[in-house]
């Protein structure tokens, strides 16, 4: 009924086509890509039935060409459950634009042939392939990142219609790569025949700086905008102060998720903290769900080398595990890397792997104390979440911009650092140490009280400890 109404302008037994033909729709939008049903099927109008045959208005000779070829058989089968016999006629309608440039409308014979290639060829075409060894299934989980593992599990089972984007944020070295990974290939094991894309934030850039160098934007938003079920992008943060990026990727990110694809984000800090980060791509990248992951605890760290030397096909003596985990607590990736280590040690010397071995190994890595930072890189990483100036934060001025990142600068060396009162003054442009104990206490006040303040300290701490 809705859908006569809808069309007020078919008749006679135009009904029984739209209620058949969309009934046909439905049952087919579980079975094909959101892809191909945007771009093919929706810009499509059932006309007619005369007897068995069904007329379908398509836009151009080309979208029936195109569905003639790919999609006849299919249709007519599905059409049949409901109608035996039915067979399927095209009538060109060109009133029946597609949706705005980038879409339907601008497919060209040369996107129709990729569409019918296999999807690992469009894979390797945009040079994107998933790490086997980063499944859901590899992925231990624990209280640190449950939350994002279980969002992963839910748009795994139903991209594009639960939580879009996901935005997942962490420290360095804490699997966000490695959940993207997984949830890509199990996307793709379960829809073969989708266009799953994965890009770190750099590639991307880097690719467009390539395209307007050649002057190739065309290809450019052809490749993001153009064949794609699922956009995955590593590492957003990486977008922060490149402008021009920053509005591509805007653009990429508002024509999917309005095509309503499944889209997965991940970056070192919340959307808020990104500096450099315009205001509407952050809102953005927050209107769906966003989660999460904090450095393992004690007991996921040792699920996590168990399952490592497990893959490696070596059994780790629970001391050994205990005392990995123990000393290296902040960054799966050391974690594993001294595993490696301590593995490899262990077969090329032919010795039994035990706490020694560990200790003489990790001793010279220096792994087994964290790194402390210094002053210097405190204030580089305060000044880049502000978007202020280093000599500004070391200069005498005090206007309002600049005197919280310089508190919150001090406070964090005293945190992180060995650094005495004076020595902090010193590097702050020579202050005065009593003037780094009053920022210091304000600080941990403000911790306490706001929670701009507390947000901006717990996402330092994350990246100091990373
Ligand atoms: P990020 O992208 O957050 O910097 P990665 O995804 O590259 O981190 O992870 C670093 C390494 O740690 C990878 O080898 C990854 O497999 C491993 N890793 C991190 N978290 C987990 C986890 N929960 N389970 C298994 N491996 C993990
Ligand atoms: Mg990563």
């Amino acid at each position: 009924m809705q859908v006569a109404a809808a069309q007020p302008e078919l008749v006679g037994d135009s009904r029984k086509a739209a209620e058949l033909w969309h009934g046909a729709m439905a049952r087919l939008s579980t079975r094909v890509s959101p892809h191909v049903l945007q771009t093919w099927f929706v810009p499509t109008r059932p006309v007619t039935l005369e007897g068995t045959a069904l007329t379908l208005g398509v836009p151009s000779n080309f979208h029936a060409d195109w569905l003639r070829d790919h999609y006849q058989d299919v249709l007519e089968a599905e059409l049949r459950s409901e109608q035996p016999g039915c067979r399927l006629r095209f009538q060109v309608m060109p009133e029946l634009e597609a949706p705005a440039a980038g879409g339907p409308a601008s497919v060209t014979r040369a996107d129709a042939n990729r569409a019918s290639t296999p999807p690992s060829a469009v894979r390797e075409r945009l040079q994107t392939s998933f790490n086997p060894r980063y499944t859901l299934d590899g992925f231990v989980r624990g209280p640190s990142n449950q939350l994002a593992a279980a969002a992963a599990d839910a748009i795994t089972d139903k991209p594009g219609s639960l939580y879009n984007p996901l935005f997942v944020f962490g420290g360095v070295g804490l699997g966000k790569t490695h959940l993207l990974h997984a949830v890509g290939q199990a996307i793709q094991q379960r829809h073969p025949e989708w266009n799953v894309l994965y890009v770190s934030a750099e590639d991307f850039a880097n690719d467009l700086i390539a395209c307007l160098q050649n002057g190739r934007m065309e290809n450019f938003r052809h490749r993001w905008r153009g064949l794609c079920d699922v956009l995955l992008l590593d590492d957003v943060h990486f977008l922060g102060s490149k402008e021009r990026t920053q509005e591509e990727f805007f653009h990429v990110f508002n024509h999917h998720h309005q095509l309503g694809r499944q889209i997965v984000v991940t970056s070192d800090r919340f959307p808020h903290e990104m500096a450099g980060v315009e205001e509407r791509l952050r809102n953005r990248l927050q209107w769906g769900l966003i989660v999460d992951i904090q450095p393992p605890e004690l007991e996921t760290r040792m699920a996590i080398l168990g399952s490592k030397a497990a893959a490696m096909g070596v059994r780790l003596p629970d001391e050994v595990s205990h005392f990995l985990a123990s000393h290296i607590r902040q960054n799966v990736r050391e974690l594993e890397g001294a595993l490696t280590r301590v593995v490899a040690a262990s077969s090329v010397h032919g010795r039994v792997l035990n706490v020694d071995l560990c200790r003489t190994e990790l001793r010279d890595l220096s792994l087994a104390r964290a790194r402390t930072p210094t002053c210097e890189e405190i204030q580089k990483h305060v000044c880049s979440l502000y978007n202020v100036n280093i000599t500004e934060m070391r200069g005498p001025r005090r206007n309002r911009g600049i005197t919280t990142p310089r508190h919150v600068a001090m406070y964090l060396c005293r945190k992180h650092t060995q650094a005495s009162f004076p020595e902090i003054g010193a590097a702050f442009g020579g202050k005065d140490h009593t003037t780094v104990m009053a920022s210091v206490r304000k600080i941990e006040e403000l911790v306490r009280t706001d929670p701009a303040v507390t947000q901006a300290v717990e996402a330092l701490d994350r990246i100091l400890q990373a």
